[in-house]
């Protein structure tokens, strides 16, 4: 089973620029491949966070974290609660397309053309969870269960409200490497349950 779908197009968002614009003003030291792969994972996570929010899922914190060191990043979105061994269908389906959001948000964020080669690169602990639930979701039809989650989270980020919360969070992780929980919600509006 593959994930991703090269039927896919995403046209880049219209924020990258502007966004890698200022991340070379904060980081002039960096080289131009590091800015990108720093921008790449911040719509990544942010994706993650958003789709979150969106199913009411608690989100603790959303980070981006920069090592001083050896010139890498690591980014991690935590969530108060994850799925449970008794958790019903549409919980599991809500945790998959959050899991599926990040590598998904990155592709439209950045213009990616080729998606599986992102979920290669970029998207290998996700990847292993979403078939993990999808295991759990619908045994009998993997392939379908993905494929409908990834219609529903390339829909989900196709909507000009959620990816402008994308949008809100990239550009607090610019400002800052953690969006802790207060600002989180702040930002992207009050703990709602009943976005589904
Ligand atoms: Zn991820």
């Amino acid at each position: 089973m593959k994930t991703g779908s090269n039927r896919n197009e995403w046209t880049r968002c219209p924020r990258y620029g502007e966004f890698l614009e200022r991340l070379r003003i904060k980081y002039p030291a960096f080289g131009e491949q590091r800015l990108k792969r720093l921008l790449h994972t911040m719509y990544h996570e942010s994706g993650h966070g958003a789709i979150a929010h969106h199913f009411g899922v608690e989100v603790a914190y959303v980070k981006v974290s920069l090592s001083e060191s050896d010139g890498s990043h690591r980014g991690e979105v935590f969530y108060f609660s994850g799925p449970k061994i008794d958790s019903d269908k549409e919980t599991l389906e809500s945790f998959l397309k959050i899991n599926l959001a990040g590598v998904m948000a990155a592709c439209k964020g950045t213009g990616a053309v080729n998606i599986n080669a992102l979920w290669e690169s970029n998207g290998y602990d996700d990847r292993q969870e979403a078939f993990t639930l999808i295991g759990r979701i619908a045994p009998r039809s993997r392939d379908r269960c993905l494929e409908t989650a990834e219609m529903h989270v390339k829909e989900l980020l196709a909507s000009s409200d959620l990816w402008h919360r994308v949008q809100l969070l990239i550009n607090a992780l610019i400002e800052k490497p953690v969006v802790p929980m207060d600002d989180f919600y702040r930002l992207l509006g009050a703990k709602n349950s009943s976005g589904k």
